[in-house]
């Protein structure tokens, strides 16, 4: 897959710099990127680990039933993917929600981010995202890495998770007495 380009300038530094995106055909095709912008592509129909942690993921649903926000679904589901990738030549991690930053400052915020116009396909394919560590491990290992990392979601990204996660639990214990009281009431 060769990469179309944005152009983005840097709102810190005022830097105008490239940085590829895909075409507009591109339902089920991503680009990953790492914290130093290494990009590698996905396309998610062929991606047997994408398969995997997809079913790995839906398990675990349940657990997360009260997370009725399907927005953040896919942001975990972004998350727990990124434990199947192999990480770049830099040894940083690909991330599915990664944000272009500026090469001179390092900066993620933009004061605009746009098409080229004409747009401009690059000479080289995207190298494509691998999975050998992953594809390593025995399916035990594999589920269990998916519940670890959508734990570490929740710890790093929703740090009051723990407590409302536990607030939950209470309250759920609460409607038990509630429940038995009624139904004891019916019986008299
Ligand atoms: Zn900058």
């Amino acid at each position: 897959m060769k990469p179309f380009y944005f152009e983005h300038k840097c709102a810190k530094c005022g830097y105008t710099f490239l940085s590829p995106r895909l075409g507009d055909q591109s339902y089920g095709l991503f680009l990953l990127r790492t914290k130093l912008c290494e990009v590698a592509f996905l396309d998610s129909f062929v991606d047997g680990a994408f398969d995997e942690v997809s079913n790995l993921f839906d398990e675990q649903k349940p657990k997360y039933s009260w997370i009725n926000n399907d927005e953040l679904l896919v942001k975990v589901f972004h998350w727990v993917y990124k434990i199947t990738c192999d990480s770049a030549p830099s040894g940083l991690e690909y991330c599915l929600d990664q944000l272009p930053r500026c090469p001179k400052c390092y900066s993620y915020k933009m004061v605009s981010s746009k098409e080229t116009y004409p747009p401009q396909l690059g000479e080289e394919d995207l190298p494509v995202v691998t999975h050998k560590h992953w594809d390593s491990l025995s399916l035990e290992k594999k589920k269990q890495a998916v519940i670890q990392a959508i734990e570490d979601y929740y710890r790093e990204e929703y740090p009051n998770y723990l407590a409302h996660r536990a607030r939950i639990i209470e309250e759920a214990k609460k409607l038990k007495p509630y429940k038995k009281e009624n139904s004891s009431a019916n019986k008299t």
